[in-house]
């Protein structure tokens, strides 16, 4: 198992419920990997899928955004999914903008909407 594939997961406060549901129709898939994920969205998940394994950092606003763009500097990350509400300013949009930076610089796949990630998780499946 040593080799799974670290899916880091958030959403913004309007986008939880659609992360939730498209983990829970895409559970066989995630079970496969190991899971980081703020911790407010963390939470979430785990009500709809209490048995994936997800470690919960802090919640975004209290700097769970920047330990998970620590774990992509660092290569502990290997896809990261994050469902961006693009209508509601955010206190911490500069964490926002800098793990998605991190993203870029360390050439992960960066899924920020679900038909992204779908396309990915699709690509996991087969
Ligand atoms: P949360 O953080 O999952 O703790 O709400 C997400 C965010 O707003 O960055």
């Amino acid at each position: 198992m040593a080799d799974r594939k670290c899916l880091a997961l958030i959403a913004h406060d309007q986008k939880k419920d659609d992360l939730a549901a498209f983990v829970k129709a895409n559970e066989a898939v995630f079970a496969t990997c190991k899971i980081v994920a703020t911790g407010t969205t963390g939470g979430r998940v785990l009500d709809v899928c209490p048995g994936l394994d997800i470690t919960r950092l802090k919640s975004g606003p209290l700097g769970g955004d920047q330990q998970i763009g620590a774990l992509i500097a660092t290569g502990d990350v290997d896809c990261l999914i994050f469902f961006v509400d693009p209508l509601t300013p955010m206190p911490h949009d500069v964490d926002v903008k800098a793990l998605m930076r991190l993203a870029i610089v360390y050439d992960i796949p960066m899924a920020l909407n679900r038909a992204t990630a779908e396309e990915l998780i699709a690509f996991r499946r087969n």
